[in-house]
């Protein structure tokens, strides 16, 4: 291989959420356009770009010591700080020391431009947009690895959930156009991608601002020939529709039967005092129609824990809910105070922080039932799987290889792993079940079946 001379060099650092996860790819493109390339490892950065995540106190505090440790581990770098965290307390940010460029959801994606007024004098560069004037929508379509893409389709939200600081840092609801994001899948099928994941706030709302619809759009992408697999990141359950359902059901050819979300809580005062749009029974409905409809999709369900207002009836109450729907996994958060929130003006008992992770404990616990249950429902049956990557890990770094095993995902989102056949990587093949892979966490074992 050639050595790689190019003098600049970038390191990237994400949190947070998928959507995140794809800009920063898309920020990675923007600036080896520019002639940096991606810092090995043990190569000194001049660039860092950290792309933060405020949906948490927790996520604030992580953004805050990943910058301090890479400000004091490469004081010469350029540190750009971007994302939600740097949109939301964009002073704050700009006060740590070594940040050089603070740039706000609207300005992330313009990254060049402020690279270009930084090289004009070096002088530190704070930028964000007011939330409520950030109208445009910047598209981002990236390879997250080998095999799967990051399309994002829409972002903002406009719900105004009590707890949630999300449409203070992103804006909006905003989407792209069908017609730009089925070219953009067109060239990821191109570049050699077979799984898209689509990405968004609020996935559902596409198409409101644009006079399209989500369910169009599903339609034209499914289309796209080379694109093997599509998922939808996660999408509100009063957006779901139960025609969304039976499209994916029984007319999508690459939609795969994977489902993410969010309830919240299973108590309707809650879910009333959250300011969410649906109630337990809706919730249940739609779980039962994507049960009913396609009996083995993988369901994965995020709750909040000790949310203001969860006294320890309407705890209970949520908690029997939750134990009685049929999904897969919990994606489980301890409720984290958000300044600005509605949720704090609220006239609703505090649960005290430790009793938050407590019931989270507790969630976590049926989760994992959930899931163990599911992961057995599975063993024997014959599955489709996009292979990565062969398996590089302390139990199979000395493996000769006729030992090797590969990694892939199953349709319904079961990692698997099953004999090598490199050949195979970004191809799906079929795999049979065998067990659950006793040295890998949340993995199966899998024997080929074609
Ligand atoms: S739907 Fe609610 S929780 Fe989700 S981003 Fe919008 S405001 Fe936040």
């Amino acid at each position: 291989m050639t050595p790689d001379f190019s003098p600049r060099k970038a390191a990237f650092y994400t949190l947070g959420c998928k959507l995140n996860f794809a800009e920063t790819s898309t920020i990675g493109k923007i600036l080896s356009d520019r002639g940096f390339r991606r810092a090995l490892p043990e190569e000194t950065p001049d660039i860092c770009v950290v792309n933060t995540c405020s949906v948490t106190e927790m996520a604030d505090k992580k953004g805050r010591s990943l910058i301090r440790r890479l400000s004091r581990q490469w004081p010469s770098a350029t540190l750009v700080v971007t994302g939600c965290y740097a949109q939301l307390k964009p002073e704050e940010v700009a006060a740590i020391e070594g940040v050089d460029i603070v740039l706000g959801s609207n300005e992330k994606l313009r990254i060049a431009e402020y690279l270009d007024r930084w090289e004009a004098g070096h002088a530190p560069i704070v930028e964000s947009t007011r939330a409520k004037d950030i109208t445009v929508f910047r598209p981002s379509c990236e390879r997250g690895d080998r095999t799967r893409y990051w399309l994002k389709v829409q972002d903002g939200c406009d719900y105004y959930c009590t707890y949630c600081t999300i449409p203070f840092a992103r804006g909006r609801s905003r989407s792209g156009l069908t017609a730009d994001l089925v070219r953009q899948a067109r060239e990821a099928a191109e570049a050699g991608g077979r799984e898209i994941v689509l990405t968004g706030v609020n996935i559902g709302e596409f198409g409101k601002d644009t006079g399209e619809s989500l369910l169009g759009l599903l339609k034209e992408l499914d289309a796209v020939e080379g694109i093997e697999r599509y998922r939808i990141s996660s999408i509100e359950p009063n957006l779901l529709t139960e025609e969304i359902i039976d499209w994916v059901a029984s007319e999508s050819r690459a939609f795969m039967p994977h489902f993410h979300i969010p309830l919240q809580s299973g108590s309707d005062t809650v879910l009333r005092l959250m300011n969410r749009r649906y109630d337990t029974a809706l919730f249940a409905s739609r779980i039962a129609a994507v049960r009913r409809m396609i009996p083995d999709a993988f369901i994965g369900v995020d709750v909040i824990a000790g949310a203001r207002g969860e006294t320890p009836e309407e705890w209970e109450r949520s908690v029997e809910f939750i134990r009685s729907l049929p999904v897969t996994r919990l994606h489980v958060f301890p409720y984290s105070e958000r300044p600005g929130t509605a949720a704090l003006m609220m006239d609703a008992p505090e649960v005290a922080p430790a009793e938050r992770h407590n019931r989270a404990a507790r969630l976590q616990n049926i989760s994992d039932g959930k899931l163990e249950e599911y992961f057995r429902s599975m063993t024997g049956q014959v599955r489709p799987v996009l292979w990565e990557h062969v398996v590089a890990d302390h139990n199979t770094d000395n493996l000769p290889s006729e030992r090797r095993l590969m990694s892939g995902l199953t349709d319904n989102y079961l990692r698997v792993v099953a004999p090598a056949r490199p050949e195979l990587i970004n191809t799906v093949s079929r795999v049979r079940i065998t067990g659950i892979d006793p040295e890998r966490d949340e993995t199966l074992t899998a024997i080929h079946a074609d």
